[in-house]
């Protein structure tokens, strides 16, 4: 495992960045509303990241072992999807439904990631409930990733506040980001306190806990990119890019 600490300069360059994929992504949230199709959303979130002089990360990204390229700048996954849904001009949102806007930035050459859910409309209490959980599931994260704590102590702290009355998605986690999209230390959004890769002032990591209204189980779809939960219910997601420092951590994505 190769945990980068980041030097002053490009620590500057990412917080710039992360300033510019919060204000995009609070632009794209606001845009959501019944009858929008993803694809509008997709086109909107790259526009304005283009205006602003940086790349869309997610826009042909092909991790290892993908059998593909992602095809769009945004990833919108609608209800029973959780991450990394394509955009298309058929999927068209309606009064009810849940998404999840998950935005990668290239800006100067270094990489921040943000997600948030947002719902179309007026939706049901218990999907209202959903999203204030899972957002705070993620400041309950951010509140734990001091300087000297572990990547274990943010999964138990986020796994001991969902306390079960919520699936939470093992098989994707947060991640170092800033030099590449993807780096280590992988940071899941379960864990035992005191545990794994210690945090040292200088690491941004991204935390992105996914909470599911059913079972923990997910599923992939046909197109190979789109992973959903395997009982069909509902799932949200949130996620910061985040500074470690000396006490609590700096977000970069607001
Ligand atoms: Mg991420």
């Amino acid at each position: 495992m190769t945990v980068i600490i980041k030097t002053k300069e490009q620590i500057e360059k990412i917080r710039e960045g992360g300033k510019i994929l919060a204000e995009v992504l609070n632009k794209v949230a606001k845009k959501v509303a019944p009858g929008i199709s993803t694809y509008e959303l997709d086109k909107y979130a790259h526009d304005l990241i283009k205006e602003k002089g940086g790349i869309p990360a997610f826009l042909n990204y092909r991790p290892e072992g993908a059998t593909s390229a992602f095809p769009a700048s945004l990833c919108t996954s609608v209800n029973n999807e959780i991450v990394h849904g394509i955009p298309s001009k058929s999927r068209i949102l309606k009064e009810g439904d849940i998404i999840s806007l998950d935005l990668g930035l290239k800006y100067k050459g270094l990489f921040t990631d943000h997600a948030v859910t947002v719902a179309v409309g007026k939706i049901s209490k218990k999907d209202q409930e959903l999203l204030d959980k899972t957002k705070k599931a993620l400041e309950i994260g951010i509140w734990a990733a001091k300087g000297g704590a572990t990547v274990g102590d943010i999964g138990h702290a986020i796994e001991s506040f969902v306390n079960r009355k919520y699936g939470i998605v093992r098989e994707l986690a947060g991640h170092g980001v800033g030099v590449k999209i993807h780096e280590d230390p992988y940071v899941p959004n379960y864990g035992k306190a005191g545990k794994g890769q210690k945090l040292i002032p200088g690491m941004i990591i991204a935390i992105e806990p996914m909470l599911n209204i059913g079972k923990d189980n997910i599923t992939v779809a046909n197109d190979n990119w789109t992973i959903k939960t395997a009982d069909g219910a509902k799932s949200a997601h949130f996620e910061h890019t985040i500074l470690i420092t000396e006490g609590d951590a700096e977000i970069l994505t607001k």
